[in-house]
């Protein structure tokens, strides 16, 4: 029964995996998310149900456009695989609970942020203030009236924390060094993860962020190019959420 869920949750993964692909293409654009349907880019080929299958139409059509042969990027059938991999890693840590839906609707935004702040630089408000109701009363359902409270500190002490890291950013750098959407994604992290983790989220992803930023920047020659920091905040919270790390795990690793 286990293997048959975990099947189901893989599979549900691919699916909207394919899905998010849509979205995190073209909520920044402010296009509709069902008009017009998927189409080939190059050619306007409008796919049909086969072509629609989440990585096996990519290896059954040899990673090309059925009608015009352009070559699909590969980006697509990877991110397919690895949301189908998120979501059977959360039913094999969270069981079906409520928490299940947390951090599948969690999961869903941090993935649909990575594609839309990579391709654009743009975290949209939208996502953000759907999924952070929809979390909110999943909270509320599981938790009670009672969490209210420590759950608007767990949401403001991060928004507050990086929100002054990117004001004294922007006095050294004197430029912007940090997008608003970075600011107010650690609103939703704090309800997620708690302000303690969501903290820590931030150092992991400057520690990711570093040696790749300065991978970009030599192969660029190019030191005022701007990279957004909402991807790598984003792979930090899902590490933490998928490792269900908690703070005494934090402080203990950093050595008190
Ligand atoms: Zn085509």
């Amino acid at each position: 029964m286990d293997l048959y869920y975990l099947i189901v949750f893989f599979v549900f993964g691919l699916i909207f995996g394919s899905f998010y692909n849509v979205v995190g293409y073209r909520l920044p654009n402010n296009m509709s998310l069902i008009n017009p349907p998927s189409h080939c880019p190059k050619c306007d080929h409008r796919l049909a149900p086969l072509e629609l299958i989440p990585v096996f139409s990519y290896l059954f059509q040899g990673g090309k456009c059925k009608n015009c042969k352009s070559k699909i990027a590969i980006f697509y059938p990877i991110f397919e695989l690895f949301t189908g991999i998120v979501f059977a890693l959360i039913y094999k840590i969270f069981g079906i609970s409520i928490d299940t839906f947390i951090a599948l609707v969690f999961s869903s935004m941090l993935l649909i942020i990575m594609i839309s702040d990579i391709l654009y630089m743009i975290i949209p408000d939208e996502l953000l203030l759907f999924c952070g109701i929809v979390i909110f009363i999943l909270k509320l359902v599981s938790g009670g009236i009672n969490i209210i409270l420590p759950t608007l500190l767990d949401m403001i002490i991060p928004f507050i924390t990086l929100l002054i890291i990117k004001l004294l950013g922007d006095k050294a750098f004197k430029r912007e060094s940090m997008g608003g959407g970075d600011i107010k994604l650690m609103i939703i992290f704090g309800m997620v993860l708690g302000w303690e983790v969501s903290i820590f989220t931030i150092v992991l992803a400057s520690f990711i962020a570093l040696p790749i930023t300065i991978i970009i920047n030599v192969i660029n020659k190019n030191n005022d190019h701007e990279l957004p920091f909402g991807p790598y905040l984003s792979i930090a919270a899902l590490i933490c959420l998928l490792t269900k790390v908690d703070i005494m795990t934090i402080l203990h690793f950093l050595g008190f």
